[in-house]
């Protein structure tokens, strides 16, 4: 029998959450979405707003949390990296705070729960692909240390509540993702890229466009989430989610230039410090423990995403 559960999104309103939360929704479950609206919007979640089994609560996670779920799942956090160095202690405090609370409301609740952590754990990585037990090369005080090391205090706070109040923890590392609720001006590459496309503008290549992603779409990757949150209470992660096609940002804006048949020109902008010369995820255990392998490669979901943008540039000009 199916049972339905009581089910927390931290982060619901943001790409990733409002995605995870229409999944759950369809699944039969009740779902709470608690959101600040820094990166996210209402417009992400504005379909699911006549489900009666859905709420959303404007929250910000840095402050103690009381409500009654079965299940957590804590996306809270600025992704972006102009958006979370846009005010960084409060990055870090939405890591390491929000963290806190939602681990003490899963404590006092029994509750089961997973923290979105981040390929940028391993920071400028040195070892190629990385696996769950590279232990990483992070710069501690420079730019993206705010979230780097904002997300590896998370994980150790998840690990030490496990370990000190017995928690059913879920530890996923996911690697760069894309797809339809990404904010047109996120500022990550994949919708910078299409956004600058579908207007014509030029495409910003920061350095000369040789490191390297691998970009996983989001219906695959919130395939894996929900697997994960199913396993077994002794399987904790980290474990890898990503898709380990790897691609470099030049062939990334080929691509994007290619499918929208646009006439932008590629420009060169200065790379930013700190920004990993690579990124490939190992996703061994993945595919072991979870049976999960991504199924949508780069072309097909670009083609979505487009579409998506496109939609979007149409409606803003209504
Ligand atoms: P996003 O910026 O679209 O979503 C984050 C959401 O969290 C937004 O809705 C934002 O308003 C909300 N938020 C931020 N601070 C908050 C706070 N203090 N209290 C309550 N809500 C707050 O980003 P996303 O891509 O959906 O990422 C979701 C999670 O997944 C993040 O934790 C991110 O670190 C992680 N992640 C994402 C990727 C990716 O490629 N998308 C990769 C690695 C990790
Ligand atoms: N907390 C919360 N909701 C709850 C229970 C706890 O937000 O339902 C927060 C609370 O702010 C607390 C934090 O989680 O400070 C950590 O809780 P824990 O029980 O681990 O520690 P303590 O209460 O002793 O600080
Ligand atoms: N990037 C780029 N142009 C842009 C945005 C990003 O060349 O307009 C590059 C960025 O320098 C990085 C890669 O694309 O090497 C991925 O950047 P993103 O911000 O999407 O995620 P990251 O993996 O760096 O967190």
């Amino acid at each position: 029998m199916h049972l339905s559960k009581r089910i927390l999104v931290t982060g619901g309103a943001g790409f990733l959450g409002s995605h995870l939360c229409a999944r759950l929704l369809k699944e039969g479950h009740d779902v709470i979405c608690v959101d600040n609206f820094f990166t996210g919007t209402k417009n992400n979640v504005i379909s699911l707003l006549n489900n009666p089994h859905f709420e959303v609560m404007r929250h910000d996670v840095t402050f103690p949390l009381y409500v009654e779920v079965d299940e957590i799942y804590n996306l809270a956090c600025p992704a972006s990296p102009i958006h979370y160095q846009h005010d960084p202690v409060q990055t870090a405090k939405t890591s390491v705070h929000g963290a806190i609370n939602m681990l003490g409301l899963a404590k006092r609740l029994k509750a089961k729960i997973f923290q979105a952590s981040t390929s940028e754990v391993y920071g400028d990585p040195q070892i190629h692909p990385q696996t769950e037990s590279y232990w990483g090369h992070v710069n501690p005080i420079g730019f993206r240390s705010c979230y780097d090391e904002g997300k590896r205090c998370a994980e150790t706070l998840f690990f030490d509540y496990r370990r000190q109040h017995k928690l059913r923890i879920k530890v996923a590392r996911i690697f760069n993702t894309y797809g339809p609720n990404m904010h047109p001006n996120d500022g990550r590459v994949v919708s910078n890229f299409i956004v600058q496309a579908l207007r014509n503008e030029p495409i910003t290549l920061y350095g000369d466009g040789s490191q390297s992603r691998s970009f996983c779409y989001v219906d695959d990757l919130i395939d894996v989430f929900v697997r994960l949150m199913d396993t077994a209470d002794d399987f904790t992660g980290p474990v890898n989610m990503g898709n380990p096609n790897e691609f470099t940002i030049k062939e990334l804006a080929e691509k994007v230039i290619d499918l929208t048949g646009s006439r932008s020109k590629l420009i060169n902008k200065p790379l930013p410090k700190d920004d990993p010369s690579k990124r490939k995820p190992d996703i061994t255990l993945a595919k072991e423990k979870l049976g999960w392998e991504p199924k949508i490669e780069l072309e097909e979901g670009l083609k979505n995403t487009i579409a998506y943008f496109e939609t979007l540039m149409k409606e803003s000009k209504k």
